[in-house]
């Protein structure tokens, strides 16, 4: 029986690790729990999995008497409460943004293995992560959860360390894939909402629509798999089958195949290096029919060369890329600003603050609100005629 701690479990990924978590009760049982402002779901979660921890990160409500039994924090500290205070072995890091960055890092002051779903926290902070995750006596300490790097941890399982020649990232091009970019400028938050092939929270969706998800990601797979920029390939296939593959030094590629489906790369991070039913269909081959791939639109879909620049930049780059990016995304989902705005706010952030350093979490911090200062006086001046 392994222990598990959920920061998220209200959203997406955190409901789906409850759902794999409820089809194995002989495997897995729940120490904690953690939402920002969703209080009633967070309630019934603790009432259905008992665990002895549970924060809501937002303000304080009165707790249900049957609920006596979970010791309950507030604020935005519970979250680092709960990832260093939480019994068990394990911490499933799932919420959305940089927010998640401090708790992460708690996990690991407290010797607990982290599943990652939160990408947004090895953008940010990817070198610091990095360095508090070395593997122990039982392997890693940080397993992927995002789909494609869970794809790759997969197809690299068995391989010599930098046996690699090439990452080959899929993404499923959004539902802008095929729009001309003119028309992508003025699209509506039901637009970009509307994801062909992945169920996901907002914000991840917005991501997957202007493309800045991949360029999180491109991020992401350098830090987890130690890639130079130029190892990292995105290839568009939008059925969204194969989670990404690597090419290997004899010309091998090895991909992972699945239908998009999350509850197969949480699981597969929870049971590491075992492997579990999800529950899910089995993928029918026959029934695919065709599987096609593209290069991407870079003239479209500006994120993708902002990720390898801030790469190549280095220090607080990609950090500042992160924050203008999280600020710009929800004020499109507040309908503050036009979908095209979101690129040119994150490129003006980038241009202002790239050049910060990024040597400790103050830094990090520094850089964080520097770009996202920058980026709320751009929505301020986003002509609200542009607004759709
Ligand atoms: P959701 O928006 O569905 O859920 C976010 C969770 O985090 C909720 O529990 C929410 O609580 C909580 N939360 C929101 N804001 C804060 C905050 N400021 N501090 C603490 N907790 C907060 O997101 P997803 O589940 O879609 O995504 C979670 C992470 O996983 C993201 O980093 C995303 O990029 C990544 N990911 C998601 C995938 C997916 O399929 N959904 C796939 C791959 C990666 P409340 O409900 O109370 O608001
Ligand atoms: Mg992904």
């Amino acid at each position: 029986m392994r222990g598990i701690a959920i920061l998220g479990s209200t959203g997406s990924i955190g409901k789906q690790a409850l759902q794999v978590i409820a089809l194995h009760p002989d495997r897995f049982f729940v120490t904690a729990l953690t939402a920002h402002k969703n209080a009633a779901l967070l309630f019934e979660q603790v009432r259905a999995f008992r665990p002895r921890l549970a924060a809501l990160t937002g303000e304080e409500v009165p707790v249900p008497s049957d609920l006596s039994f979970c010791e309950f924090r507030f604020g935005p500290h519970a979250l680092e409460e709960v990832a260093r205070e939480a019994l068990g072995p394990d911490v499933l890091a799932a919420v959305v943004g940089v927010a998640g960055l401090k708790a992460v890092m708690a996990a690991r002051q407290s010797g607990k293995r982290v599943l990652l779903a939160n990408k947004e926290t090895l953008v940010a902070g990817g070198e610091m992560v990095m360095a508090a995750c070395p593997p122990d006596e039982n392997g890693p300490t940080l397993l992927p959860v995002d789909s494609e790097h869970s794809a790759i941890f997969q197809c690299l399982q068995g391989a010599g360390p930098n046996a690699y020649e090439k990452i080959l990232l899929t993404a499923s091009g959004g539902p802008f894939r095929t729009w001309a970019k003119e028309s992508m400028r003025a699209a509506t938050v039901e637009q970009a909402l509307g994801h062909p092939t992945w169920s996901m929270g907002a914000k991840i969706t917005v991501d997957s629509a202007s493309m800045f998800n991949k360029a999180l990601e491109i991020i992401e797979a350098k830090w987890l798999f130690s890639a130079r920029p130029e190892q990292i390939q995105v290839v568009v296939h939008p059925q969204s089958i194969v989670h990404s593959a690597v090419q290997f030094r004899d010309g091998a590629v090895i991909a992972q195949l699945g239908a998009p489906d999350m509850r197969l790369p949480i699981l597969y991070a929870m049971s590491y290096p075992e492997r579990l039913s999800t529950g899910a269909e089995e993928l029918d081959l026959f029934a695919l029919r065709h599987l096609t791939f593209e290069r991407p639109d870079t003239d479209k879909f500006p994120a993708l060369a902002m990720a390898y620049e801030a790469l190549r930049q280095g220090g607080a780059a990609c950090c500042v890329l992160n924050a203008a990016n999280e600020e710009a995304c929800f004020a499109f989902l507040r309908r503050q600003i036009p979908f095209g705005r979101i690129p040119e706010i994150v490129r003006s952030a980038l241009d202002r603050h790239g050049h910060l350093p990024a040597r400790d979490l103050s830094d990090i911090d520094r850089a964080d609100a520097l770009a996202r200062e920058t980026a709320r006086r751009l929505l301020d001046e986003t002509p609200s005629a542009r607004i759709t």
